[in-house]
């Protein structure tokens, strides 16, 4: 078992008649990256600022590392946190702003110089403490944040999209950076994001919110390929939904009609719907289809459809594949691999998948 540093108790926020945190209940893991993911509005903020001590609870109790946080000062909680805007110092050098936290802390000017150079370090900024804060770029101003906030050592370190305000290519890269340095400095890092790829590139677990309450938490395989409802399923990633009827109840299996692909037998595991449900869907995401040609064999479902349309992303092309007997067509994503030829529309095509990745929703 893995011992929590926050556990969240039935923890309620109102503003005015507004429920922003609706009764959460869960527990992160000490060391483990953290991320509460979700559509804008759905209360990730006001949890993590919650978490820190800047809002308080209307009701529920917040622990961290075994403490209740009840009228415990933000300033006084093992947590440190980095914002969306990273409020850094422009007046002021580097250093200065990395070593801001520490001032009050009777330390000795070389103490004070190690701690900083330290912090410099696990940012990829040593030797940059005499620059002046003005003029960073964008990623080494939150490099600097980060510094700052790491320096002071935190059990916690709470991340309000840190992220967001960069661009696209620096932004995938600080990804990587920020999960290694959390990796290497083992602090329990709770990230806040509305980027599913981000949650699902650095996280050990994620929460999906949907407002303010936590819809699934696990791990990003599990969120990926088990998402627990439809609404789940539709924020992370594209899946197809196809109509379906559940038949019949076996001690393993869930025997189902899907349209379009005919009666099958999936493992309970796969149906995420209560068993007594009759108005369900089958999802599956585009990548576990594929169009066959002689070499494939991976599968062990087939049918025949014709190619509706097409979208091409260079190294993907996205296929709307009519499928006979099916009305809608389902979305067929192909890697544009060694010896793939891009196809046309209108091109007959046999798709294969794999029965174990449906799920039922
Ligand atoms: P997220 O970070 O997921 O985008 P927030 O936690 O910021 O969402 O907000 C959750 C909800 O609470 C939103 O509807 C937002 O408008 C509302 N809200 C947040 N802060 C305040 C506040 N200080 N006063 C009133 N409403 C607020
Ligand atoms: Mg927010």
């Amino acid at each position: 078992m893995n011992k929590s540093i926050i556990e969240l108790d039935s923890v309620t926020k109102k503003y005015g008649n507004l429920l922003a945190l609706n009764a959460v209940s869960s527990s992160i893991d000490q060391g483990e990256f953290f991320s509460l993911l979700g559509p804008s509005g759905c209360g990730k903020t006001t949890l993590l600022r919650t978490i820190a001590g800047f809002e308080t609870p209307d009701s529920g109790t917040i622990r961290i590392d075994g403490q209740s946080m009840d009228g415990v000062e933000a300033n006084r909680r093992p947590t440190n946190m980095v914002f969306q805007t990273y409020a850094i110092f422009p007046h002021m050098t580097v250093a200065q702003n990395v070593g801001f936290g520490l001032r009050r802390q009777s330390l000795t000017i070389s103490e004070l110089r190690s701690r900083v150079d330290e912090a410099l370090k696990m940012v990829s900024l040593e030797g940059l403490g005499a620059r002046d804060a003005h003029k960073l770029s964008g990623g080494q101003r939150q490099r600097v944040a980060l510094a700052r906030a790491l320096i002071l050592r935190p059990k916690v370190l709470l991340l309000d999209e840190p992220l967001s305000a960069l661009d696209k290519k620096l932004r995938e890269q600080m990804q990587l950076e920020l999960r290694n340095l959390q990796r290497a400095v083992g602090i329990t890092f709770v990230l806040v994001t509305h980027d599913q790829e981000e949650a699902l590139i650095m996280s050990d677990r994620i929460a999906i919110m949907f407002e303010g309450k936590i819809a699934q938490l696990a791990n990003p395989e599990e969120i990926y390929a088990r998402p627990n409802s439809r609404r789940v399923a539709e924020f992370i990633g594209n899946m197809n939904f196809l109509n379906a009827e559940i038949l019949s109840h076996q001690s393993e299996t869930t025997t189902t009609r899907i349209d379009g692909l005919g009666v099958i037998e999936l493992s309970n595991d796969q149906v995420m719907c209560a068993r007594s449900n009759s108005d369900v869907v089958a999802g599956v995401r585009p990548e576990m289809m594929t169009i066959l040609n002689d070499e494939t064999t991976a599968v062990n479902q087939q049918f025949s459809g014709k190619i509706v349309g097409r979208t091409y992303y260079g190294d993907m092309t996205y296929y709307e594949v009519l499928l006979d007997n099916c009305s809608a067509p389902v979305t067929v994503s192909m890697r544009n691999t060694v010896g793939r030829k891009i196809l046309s529309e209108g091109t007959k095509v046999r798709i294969g998948w794999d029965s174990n990745s449906v799920i039922l929703l």
